[in-house]
């Protein structure tokens, strides 16, 4: 091992899909089968080579000041990769020495005929999606794919000795679930011992290929709210620092602890031989100074620069940070500057973004700038604050330019939202207020909808993308979503469903078409961030004060009312998706920001009420996801999110009925969001689940009504009018009939209509079976 020490600079992670998404189009020509794997490799090492000379030109030069964290998909399966961690059901696939060739590795992420994906779920409060492993008494854990350790390789004979970036132990096994075949009462965290002996393996590779450090990331220290117990999880954490640490041909390790706090596991970590730790001290506070003070002998690095949002760092907060940290370390300790957690989670480069204001360009700092503000910050930490003194007054004065800016603050919003009152909050009782509204809708029993999306056709993406390139006048956009709502109606009505929508055609993505309409909002141009795979969003920047300078949906909404008899439901997106889905201020308290939506979001239902619409659906299928990762932190959240929504829907008449979806079944957040939004009717994802929850959710009671989505519409499969009437006769069974409404899981707009016309059509009858029985 050498001795080489940390740079006084650093990242904790790039972007990894390449400047102009050049992973992302290799990637997806190869999977269409329009190139072969010796041009998907060559793309590959071309982002990698890119990635590694626009650090060294932007100032990493130092051994291990650069990173290596390339992943072709997702940094868990990477890990999977590397231990040949597979489900049982992908045995076959696996090579002899129990590796995964490149194939084998994208069938695990994407699935393969009936080979089901690995499941996908969101990494912890961020919106970026990694793929679950699925471990049980019999996997086999082995160091056996050897792509890290090939980029280190590669990287050290391009002249730059990187950090590879590995997400640590403890967090692959928490992040893991039990695969189908585990016994009753196994946890993948019982395999320990195996995984760390994989990882002794693959960190004496590392070192064998030229690392000095190694970076391992437990972003699962920063959160309490596993099903394993605290104490199993210290202990882990214990074991795996103590055995990794003492193994002797190995690079230096850096356990980063991101997306939080990791002060309770400090002094656990204090006394192991691991050489670093990495603190994220924008999402979670300075340690206490007994705590740091704990750490001498060790490099600390300190995560003050966002690794999460888009704005400049405030250089006086993060130099007051990096000085607590200083005061409360024994002397000597080396203090390095770096990222909160890796830059994956924002764009490239704010200078590309021409097109943007440019005063709110100048607030802003993607991950090329912030590289830069790393080693400001070190240069401010090694000579103090005269050596920096043009960037900290730049900083001040724009920072102050930004507090003045007329956007910012509008003293109107404020204004309304300061006079907001529980009553604008609350509805009519929903037992007074339901019988006005079925009244006026006249549903029959088991009343059959969708979540309001219908396929987002070839034709509806040409249509936008000629009426954004000037080709197409905005008369002639409008006469062709009108004619794709008209077609989405009459379809609805010949398959005799109840309750319909216009079907969503005019919105390219159900956050980004409010963020245009409303004020307070920029769009970037190449503001591209990695969602999962080769999928990538552009979030809006919400940077100001919100207002609805004009109505929203009304005119689609409307239009689509106007071509039938049954009642349409229009079709908005609540305020925490909307925030949870964009770039949002680090100026201003949350709650402050979604009651500005939620106040926006009422004008737009008062105003479909005006224009004859009695249902209206706020999809919040985000409110999990910014769920915070510490257990005492969820009641505040729960607070500000709840009320955002019910201040969007509190004006509502009592004829008008309001529906809420979630995209997930888990109990505890369905039951919450039944409790507490005071919908009237909730949709959920339930299909896939075989309505697993719909007893929990009886026993608890419901005191409104629910839609089980009956048809999963996240596979091609079409499921038939028995496999969804059985799925409705369940949910009739735990429920009763008399609360229940028939819907798919989701909206349909990545599905293709001949997949929905036959699996909608199923739907009405199996609704229509059940009925019968009733
Ligand atoms: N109304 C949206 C749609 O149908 C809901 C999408 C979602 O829940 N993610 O597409
Ligand atoms: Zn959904």
């Amino acid at each position: 091992m050498t001795n080489q020490p940390l740079p006084q600079a650093t990242i904790l992670g790039y972007p990894r899909i390449g400047a102009n998404r050049e992973l992302k189009r290799a990637l997806e020509s190869y999977w269409a089968g329009k190139s072969d794997q010796a041009a998907l490799e060559t793309a590959a090492q071309e982002v990698r080579q890119q990635t590694r000379d626009r650090l060294a030109e932007l100032g990493l030069t130092a051994p291990s000041a650069q990173i290596a964290d390339f992943t072709y998909y997702d940094q868990m399966l990477e890990v999977s990769a590397a231990l040949g961690v597979v489900p049982p059901r992908f045995q076959d696939l696996l090579a002899e020495d129990g590796s995964l060739d490149l194939d084998a590795y994208f069938t695990l992420a994407r699935g393969k005929g009936d080979l089901a994906a690995q499941e996908m779920t969101k990494w912890f409060d961020s919106n970026y999606h990694y793929l679950v492993p699925e471990i049980d008494e019999n996997t086999k854990i082995d160091y056996v794919g050897k792509n890290l350790a090939n980029q280190v390789r590669e990287a050290v004979a391009a002249g730059v000795t990187p950090r590879p970036v590995v997400v640590g132990p403890v967090t692959y096994l928490l992040l893991a679930k039990a695969s189908d075949d585990a016994k009753e009462g196994f946890s993948p965290l019982d395999r320990l011992g195996d995984v760390l002996h994989a990882y002794g393996h693959l960190l004496m590779d590392l070192q064998a290929a030229g690392a000095q450090w190694v970076q391992l990331d437990e972003p699962a220290l920063a959160s309490d709210t596993w099903e394993v117990d605290g104490y199993a999880i210290a202990q882990a954490v214990k074991e795996a620092y103590s055995w990794l640490g003492a193994i002797v041909e190995r690079p230096q390790i850096l356990v980063a602890g991101t997306y939080g706090s990791i002060e309770e596991y400090l002094p656990i970590l204090a006394p192991t031989f691991i050489e670093g730790v990495a603190l994220d001290l924008v999402a979670g506070e300075v340690p206490a100074a007994e705590a740091l003070a704990e750490l001498g002998g060790k490099t600390v690095v300190a995560g003050v620069v966002s690794g999460r949002n888009i704005w400049r760092t405030n250089l006086d907060v993060a130099a007051e940070k990096l000085a607590q940290v200083k005061a409360a370390l024994p002397e000597n300790t080396p203090l390095v500057v770096a990222t909160s957690t890796s830059l994956q989670h924002v764009p490239h480069n704010v200078e590309r973004e021409t097109a943007l204001d440019e005063q709110l360009r100048s607030w802003l700092a993607f991950a090329d700038q912030k590289v830069g503000e790393v080693q400001v910050l070190a240069r401010l930490l090694a000579e103090g604050e005269d050596a920096v003194q043009a960037e900290l007054e730049l900083d001040r004065r724009l920072r102050e330019e930004r507090a003045n800016h007329p956007g910012v603050k509008r003293a109107e919003v404020r204004e309304r939202v300061a006079q907001v009152s529980d009553a604008d909050r609350t509805r009519t009782p929903y037992e007074e207020r339901e019988p006005v509204a079925s009244a006026k809708l006249g549903l029959p029993p088991l009343p059959t909808t969708t979540i309001g999306s219908f396929p987002q056709t070839k034709e509806i993406r040409a249509a936008r993308a000629a009426h954004r390139a000037g080709k197409l006048s905005d008369a002639d956009y409008q006469q062709a979503m009108k004619d794709e709502i008209a077609h989405v109606v009459k379809l609805q009505e010949e398959l005799g469903l109840d309750v319909l929508v216009h079907g969503e055609a005019e919105r390219n993505d159900m956050v980004q078409y409010f963020a245009e309409l409303l004020e307070g909002f920029s769009a970037t141009q190449h503001g591209w961030v990695q969602s999962y795979g080769s999928r990538c969003t552009r979030p809006s920047i919400l940077w100001g004060d919100i207002t609805r300078p004009a109505p929203m949906t009304t005119e689609w909404s409307a239009y689509a009312a106007s071509l039938t008899d049954k009642p349409m439901k229009g079709m908005l997106t609540g305020p925490v998706t909307i925030m949870a889905w964009s770039f949002v201020r680090d100026d201003e308290e949350k709650g402050q920001v979604a009651d500005q939506l939620g106040l926006a979001l009422r004008d737009e239902i008062a105003d479909l009420e005006e224009a004859g619409i009695n249902v209206v659906q706020v999809d919040e299928p985000a409110i999990r996801e910014l769920l915070p990762l510490r257990a005492a932190d969820r009641p505040a959240y729960l607070k500000w999110s709840v009320d955002s929504f019910r201040l969007a829907t509190g004006g509502a008449s009592d004829e008008t009925q309001i529906h809420t979806h979630l995209c997930y079944s888990e109990f505890n957040v369905v039951v919450d969001a039944i409790d507490h939004l005071d919908a009237d009717v909730t949709s959920i994802e339930a299909s896939r689940s075989r309505m697993d929850i719909l007893p929990a959710v009886a026993e608890h009671g419901f005191g409104r009504q629910l839609g089980p989505g009956i048809y999963d519409i996240h596979s091609p499969r079409i499921p038939s009018v028995e496999e969804q009437t059985t799925l409705l006769q369940a949910a009739v069974d735990a429920l009763g009939a008399k609360a229940l409404w028939v819907n798919p899981d989701c909206g349909l707009k990545t599905r293709g209509y001949a997949e929905v016309e036959p699996a909608l059509a199923n739907m009405v009858a199996a609704a229509k079976a059940v009925r019968e029985t009733l």
